[in-house]
């Protein structure tokens, strides 16, 4: 029987758990997070050094407001911890016409111009000629066009978590590491996790195991999630690539899409792709990547960023997708004792600062100020 009651416990101390259990913390919240690996570590989908932030979302503007508030989140965090989290260097997506490649949904730039609009968010429209003025090391045809928005960049994901998860426990948190969430049990009084080393009762828990998540719920509501293994690789750059912008491209040629980031160290780059040949288990997927794969990549991106080398290194990663590319948050019992978050779809990074806030929000008030309608999982219901 578990000894200790927890105001809430957060399963998973990746991108959205640390969030969470930050802001219950900052609220006085007895919390008690757990995560199976030290994080930030390299096993789920939270490490690379950098992910692309942009205020206009592609994939919905009901997604806009919720990475604002992330934002003003890391820079508080900056403020108070002295950490470099958020660089606005600028972000230039490109497509075309004719293209094939998708970024995540139908009409990505079309949704983000829009979400510009519709939010003031300064951007300017480019055509080819235009970007080979301003960013010469993008190689483009003449019917390719793109949207520059000066306010996007990049967030460090491993140094949000550990910045998080430090003011966590400086709040009284209690983090336990290396340890394996196993299921939990909804009873009146509250909610039992069983561990491989223990149980914990606690009032609420929010399930925030990424890639896990789905071996943590039930097979109906597991079933609408996929996990598959993605690559970062990282290539010698020339200097073009010393500064912004970070860069997503619906490439002109079959249906591959890539994206980037500036150079973090003058030397070298971070380019990828995203694959969704077979769906994965987090357990068992391969971590390594072979010479196949880089040649393929250094093959891919060869004829549009002519100033990049070598392929110098590479690391899988995971995404967690559910069949619209759009987050879950969702109560597993009628008392939502029990709250599940998935965030991911590729896209949850620049989200995950203030989807904990909401989170914490709900725990502590019942509702948040942020809307989180849109990830309920009825929305699946046919
Ligand atoms: C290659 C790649 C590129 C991406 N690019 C972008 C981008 O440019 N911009 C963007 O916004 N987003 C991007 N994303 C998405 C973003 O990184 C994810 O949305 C986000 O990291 C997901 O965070 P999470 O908290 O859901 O998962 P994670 O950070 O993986 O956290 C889950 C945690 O749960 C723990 N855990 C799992 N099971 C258990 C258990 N049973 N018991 C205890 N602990 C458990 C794990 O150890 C892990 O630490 C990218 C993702 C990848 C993989």
């Amino acid at each position: 029987m578990p000894q200790h009651k927890y105001d809430a416990i957060v399963v998973g101390l990746g991108a959205v758990g640390a969030a969470t259990t930050y802001q219950l913390a900052r609220r006085g919240v007895r919390v008690l997070g757990i995560d199976r690996f030290a994080p930030p570590h390299d096993k789920g989908s939270t490490h690379g050094g950098t992910r692309i932030t942009r205020l206009a979302i592609g994939e919905g503007a009901h997604l806009t407001p919720i990475v604002m508030r992330s934002h003003e989140i890391w820079r508080d965090i900056e403020r108070e911890t002295g950490e470099e989290l958020l660089t606005q260097c600028g972000g230039l997506f490109i497509s075309s016409p004719k293209k094939l490649a998708k970024t995540h949904v139908e009409n990505f730039l079309e949704t983000t111009i829009a979400a510009a609009e519709k939010f003031g968010i300064a951007h300017e429209r480019l055509d080819a000629a235009a970007i080979r003025a301003r960013f010469p090391q993008f190689a483009m045809r003449d019917d390719e066009y793109g949207y520059y928005e000066p306010s996007a960049g990049f967030v460090r994901p491993e140094a949000c978590v550990a910045a998080q998860l430090e003011l966590a426990e400086k709040d009284g948190a209690a983090l336990y590491r290396g340890e394996i969430v196993q299921g939990c049990e909804v009873a009146a009084d509250g909610v039992t996790v069983a561990t491989d080393r223990g149980a914990y009762a606690a009032d609420r828990v929010i399930l925030a195991a990424g890639a896990w998540l789905p071996g943590l719920i039930d097979d109906k509501r597991a079933s609408l999630f996929k996990v598959y293994r993605q690559v970062q690789f990282w290539f010698e750059a020339t200097s073009d690539f010393a500064s912004g912008p970070v860069f997503i491209w619906e490439l002109p040629v079959g249906r591959l899409g890539i994206y980037g980031f500036p150079s973090l160290d003058g030397a070298t780059m971070k380019v990828a792709t995203e694959r969704y040949d077979a769906p994965v288990s987090p357990d068992a997927v391969s971590r390594e990547v072979s010479a196949d794969e880089i040649a393929a990549m250094q093959a891919l991106i060869a004829p549009y960023l002519p100033g990049v080398g070598a392929c110098v290194r590479a690391s899988t990663c995971l995404y967690t997708v559910t069949p619209d590319y759009g987050f879950i948050v969702d109560p597993l019992d009628v008392g939502e004792r029990v709250v599940m978050v998935s965030a991911c779809s590729g896209h949850g990074f620049k989200h995950s600062a203030a989807l904990g806030e909401a989170l914490a929000e709900r725990a502590t008030m019942g509702r948040s100020r942020l809307d989180l309608a849109p990830f309920r999982i009825s929305r699946f219901a046919s």
